[in-house]
């Protein structure tokens, strides 16, 4: 039955009741993209840049390096959309020429947009790539930034996307619990928010990600976290823009109804989940997943928030 139901599903995502929900593949690099088509990814939700940096840790690709690489991802969606995500190198992904060595908390130091802003010669050459990747094509591009902490910083990506030419919608990632809180404070500078869940998990319950032994904190059903995905997808919708999820979160086929129901308005996950995602999405209504969400809130910890959701659409 399981197969049966996986095999029927194809098309966009949506709850049973026509609710859109685009399901977009997470992808590293060009060699991703024929798992995202092949699963039916209606897009790429986030295009981890890191991969093109990582060969060399001394040295920036060249632009003609990464317009290649971009190009490359950018045809493979000629309608769809692609969320291009700037570098996010320091914490566990440090780059000899961005990351300062002696950071005591590198994982509270200069890393993702804050480096880039330490080097603007870097942003603005992978600017300019994406520029140039996408010149000609039909594309929906839309770039965003990692680790947005407050305005200023959404401020000073938006004005390096202007200063570079590109022509694509400029997002934050929501990854720092004060980006959740001050939303629409960031609405004021980008046209989209998107939220990396597995940083906002770390950063809300200080719980480093590579720790195994605070995994328990880890845990994208704590119902804290379930709090600040819905206030930014309050934000969002306020503001009248977007707010995805491209944390692991959005690859639960239970949770992805959950954050349905919280509001946020695309999901984006590995492209071996989506037709999971799309065969749960599509056997609830967005009442059924909007109860779900209010229950998991409900739940004061991230067991009872996944047995109420899971009490709820299963008609208990
Ligand atoms: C996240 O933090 O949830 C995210 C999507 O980014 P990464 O996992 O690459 O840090
Ligand atoms: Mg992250």
């Amino acid at each position: 039955a399981r197969k049966a139901a996986l095999a029927a599903s194809s098309g966009p995502g949506a709850t049973s009741d026509g609710h859109k929900v685009p399901l977009l593949a997470n992808i590293g690099g060009p060699a991703d993209v024929p798992a995202a088509v092949e699963a039916g990814a209606e897009g790429v939700g986030l295009f981890r840049t890191e991969f093109l940096f990582l060969d060399d840790s001394k040295n920036a690709p060249s632009e003609e390096k990464q317009v290649e690489a971009y190009r490359q991802v950018l045809e493979a969606f000629p309608e769809g959309r692609v969320v291009v995500r700037v570098l996010d190198a320091g914490a566990d992904k440090p780059l000899d020429f961005l990351t300062p060595a002696d950071e005591p908390n590198p994982a509270l130091g200069v890393r993702g947009l804050r480096s880039l802003l330490d080097h603007p010669d870097v942003l603005r050459t992978q600017l300019t790539a994406l520029s140039k990747a996408a010149e000609g094509l039909p594309v929906h591009l839309e770039v965003m930034a990692p680790m947005v902490a407050d305005r200023a910083d959404a401020k000073a990506f938006a004005d390096a996307c202007r200063a570079a030419g590109l022509h694509a919608k400029f997002g934050a990632m929501v990854e720092i619990p004060s980006a959740s809180l001050r939303a629409r404070s960031i609405l004021r500078e980008v046209e989209f928010l998107s939220l990396g869940t597995n940083d906002l998990a770390q950063y809300t319950f200080a719980a480093d990600r590579q720790v195994g032994a605070v995994s328990r904190l880890q845990d994208p059903w704590q119902p804290a976290l379930l709090d600040l995905v819905a206030m930014s997808a309050e934000a969002a919708r306020a503001e009248g823009k977007s707010c995805g999820v491209c944390g692991e979160a959005a690859s639960d086929p239970l949770l992805a109804c959950v954050l349905t129901g919280l509001g946020v308005t695309s999901l984006s996950m590995g492209a071996a989940s989506i037709p999971y995602v799309r065969a749960t999405l599509a056997k609830y209504t967005l009442a059924q997943c909007e109860r779900a969400a209010a229950a998991a809130r409900a739940g004061d910890s991230a067991e009872e928030a996944r047995a109420a959701a899971q009490a709820v659409l299963s008609g208990e």
